[in-house]
Formats: structure tokens, sequence, C-alpha cells
């Protein structure tokens, strides 16, 4: 089998039979002003920069504030991706196998999606056949909790937030 590896449409290299290859995403910093561009952490009350400052340098106060000296604090943003560890493919010939990564909880471990073709001399009557192979709910050694949103969906982690529930007097 010929497999070639290629990073933005341009051909890198080819692959050995069984390769693994993983992108990952260095992403230690979960939010960052949109307003000055700092690396944000969040502390008890607010969002600090890298210099321990929770007022914006590039803060701007609304005709609204009135009263106050016209600093304000940063405006944090979610870091695209920063949920991501890594996303990898591995191929393994052996097992005639596909099995693509996705890790966003422990950075040790990963969702995976795996496809693979039953042997053809397999005493089975999927002989021949390929299987996909999905992470579920209930699954044992999970990477995190799956809770299933709508068909082919779920919401990682937390349970989804319960429907609105009817207002009624107490
Ligand atoms: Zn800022």
């Amino acid at each position: 089998m010929f497999a070639g590896l290629t990073v933005d449409g341009t051909t890198v290299t080819s692959l050995n039979d069984d390769s693994t290859i993983e992108v990952i995403f260095g992403a230690d910093i979960e939010f960052r002003c949109s307003a000055c561009g700092a690396d944000l952490t969040e502390t008890s009350d607010g969002f600090d920069d890298d210099n321990g400052e929770s007022d914006c340098p590039a803060y701007l106060p609304d005709d609204t504030d009135t009263g106050t000296d016209g600093s304000g604090p940063h405006t944090p943003e979610r870091v695209a991706l920063s949920w991501c560890n890594s996303a990898g493919i591995r191929s393994n010939e052996t097992d005639d196998a596909i099995t693509l990564s996705l890790s966003t909880g422990d950075p040790r471990g990963a969702f995976t999606l795996t496809i693979r073709r039953v042997p053809d001399d397999a005493d089975s009557p999927l002989a021949g056949r390929l299987l996909l192979h999905l992470p579920y709910p209930g699954e044992p050694m999970p990477h995190d909790a799956l809770h299933p949103l709508h068909p082919g969906t779920f919401v990682i982690g937390r349970p989804a937030p319960a429907t609105r529930a009817h207002l009624t007097a107490a």
C-alpha cells in the first residue's frame, strides 16, 4: 500500500505501512483579551494578564462610564482550538485498520474512531466487511463522558443543561 502525507495540500513524505501522524496543539492558554491581545489567566475575581494586571491597556470606556478613571478590565475570549490537545491518524496494516483520534481531556488519551476490515478468511458472516468503531456513552475507560444530544452528537464532559423547566409558583 502507498500512503503519502500532505500538509495543507503539499506532499511532505511517504509513509510506512504502519504510521502515526499527530497534530499537537500547544494550547496552555485558554483565554485571550480581544482588546489588547494579552494571554489571560482566570482568577477568583476576573482575568489577569502575564503581568498580573486586571486593567486592560486597550480598554475603551464608553459614554455611559461616568465617574470612572477610564480604566477597565480585559475582555476575555476563549482561544480557538484550545480545547484540543492533539489530533491524530494511525494506520495499522496488520489489523487492516485506520484510527482517527482527538484528545480533549487527559492528553495521554483520546477519543478514537476506527474503521477496520474483517479478514476475508475469518470464520464470520462479516468476513471482508468494514466495521466502524465509535466512542459511546458508558464505554469502559472512556476518554471523557459522553452525553447524547441527538443522534450522532454528544455533549462532552458534563451533561447538557436540562431543557428549561416550566416556571411555576412555589
Ligand atoms: Zn486587554
